[in-house]
């Protein structure tokens, strides 16, 4: 490692230059392979956090490696001024692959949440209900960090000092449909909602849940806007958590997985919803830039390739049976395994923060999550071997923690 970088991760360099807003471990990285990391001390982590839920195809894929590489050495960013056929590409692609019919590139979760949340305003603007702007969301949700979005989300930790909030959302118990139909007025766009709560804490809705959704939408004129910015992308053993429940939205936002670690966001919409998003209407000047969605292409190869879903969907299966022991041999560290495919979720009985820290220590990182959870969201990639490693480390981490 260059000396300069090495005076940067001195320990006694406790105060940086940057912005405190995270909670951060005292640990850098200097490298990753595959489900692996490397810190500073050339220490080896299996990474079982990737990035929450970013890094899917695993650290350095080399169909990645080569199509970032390829791009950057040809072109990097021209603006949405032009035509960009790598983004019409991926663009298609998505849609052909999912309810869409078309797509907005932009570089992140809460930028595709925020366009979608635009669109279903304009759509109602659009068809002669001006009125109708107010959108359902439900309590423990995450859509970002932006104004709109933590409006969205309406949890207290994130609003507090922020406030007033943007305008628009009304929000009900996630799972409840009798109380999602109370909260119907004649001023409601739509409902956003996630297919499973991911930083809420890997939370599942109750089966039919997202079914009774999409029938009140049609009943009252709404539109469907799930957030699978978490869920998408091969998350839970499909290309979106939708597919399971055999309904399509009108519109989604997606990130996270979708650049496996370069910033690439979209939302994807039907026809019917995007109809008011014309020339002028929205904008980014990154979004959806010739090397973003070079690699958002390669993602989509990787991902789209015959059996690849198959092979997580046995891995998911794999990984929740090793787990689903914990919370009856360990009850006074973990309460309860969550979450479906690979966005699983132990609600621990001890800090989540204690037992992250313990795992870690043990050589395996997770990610934190609301309701005191620990979030398992590996790289789609991994193996038996992996899973079994995890395990051990998992098993450790608990009998260290149950003494
Ligand atoms: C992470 C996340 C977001 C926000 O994504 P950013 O890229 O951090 O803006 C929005 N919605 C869901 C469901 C997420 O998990």
């Amino acid at each position: 490692m260059p000396r300069a970088w090495r005076a940067f991760l001195d320990p006694i360099l406790v105060i940086s230059a940057t912005l405190p807003t995270y909670a951060r471990a005292d640990v850098a990285f200097e490298r990753g392979e595959g489900a692996y990391l490397y810190d500073t001390n050339g220490r080896r982590y299996l990474d079982f956090a990737a990035g929450v839920a970013v890094v899917s195809l695993g650290h350095c894929h080399p169909h990645l490696v080569a199509a970032l590489q390829h791009q950057a050495g040809t072109l990097w960013h021209t603006s949405n001024m032009y035509r960009i056929p790598l983004q019409e590409k991926l663009a298609q692609r998505l849609c052909d692959n999912s309810f869409a019919d078309r797509a907005f590139f932009c570089n992140s979760g809460a930028e595709a949440v925020e366009a979608g949340l635009k669109m279903v305003r304009k759509y109602h603007d659009e068809t002669g209900n001006p009125d109708r702007y107010r959108v359902i969301t439900f309590a423990g949700a995450f859509h970002g960090r932006t104004l709109a979005t933590i409006s969205a989300g309406q949890q207290k930790k994130h609003l507090a000092g922020f406030e007033p909030a943007v305008d628009g959302f009304d929000q009900v118990p996630y799972g409840d449909l009798a109380a999602t139909r109370a909260a119907i007025t004649e001023q409601t766009a739509a409902i956003l909602v996630e297919a499973i709560q991911g930083e809420g804490g890997a939370r599942t809705a109750p089966p039919g849940f997202l079914k009774g959704l999409r029938a009140m939408c049609d009943e009252f004129g709404l539109l469907l806007f799930l957030d699978e910015v978490q869920t998408g992308m091969g998350r839970t053993g499909r290309l979106f958590a939708y597919e399971w429940e055999g309904i399509t939205p009108d519109v989604m936002s997606v990130a996270k997985g979708l650049g496996g670690g370069f910033p690439i966001g979209a939302c994807l919409a039907t026809e019917k919803a995007a109809v008011g998003m014309t020339a002028g209407t929205h904008g980014s000047t990154f979004g959806g830039n010739p090397l973003a969605a070079a690699v958002g292409n390669a993602v989509l190869d990787v991902i789209l390739a015959d059996g690849f879903l198959d092979h997580v969907r046995r891995v998911a299966g794999t990984l929740s049976q090793r787990l689903a022991s914990l919370p009856s041999e360990f009850p006074s560290v973990v309460a309860e395994l969550r979450g479906a495919g690979l966005l699983l979720g132990l609600r621990c009985q001890v800090p989540n923060t204690a037992f992250a820290d313990a795992l870690r220590r043990g050589g395996l990182l997770v990610a934190g999550a609301g309701d005191n959870v620990v979030r398992l969201v590996p790289p789609l990639t991994v193996h038996d071997t992996h899973i079994d490693e995890a395990a051990a480390a998992l098993e450790r981490a608990c009998r260290e923690l149950a003494q």
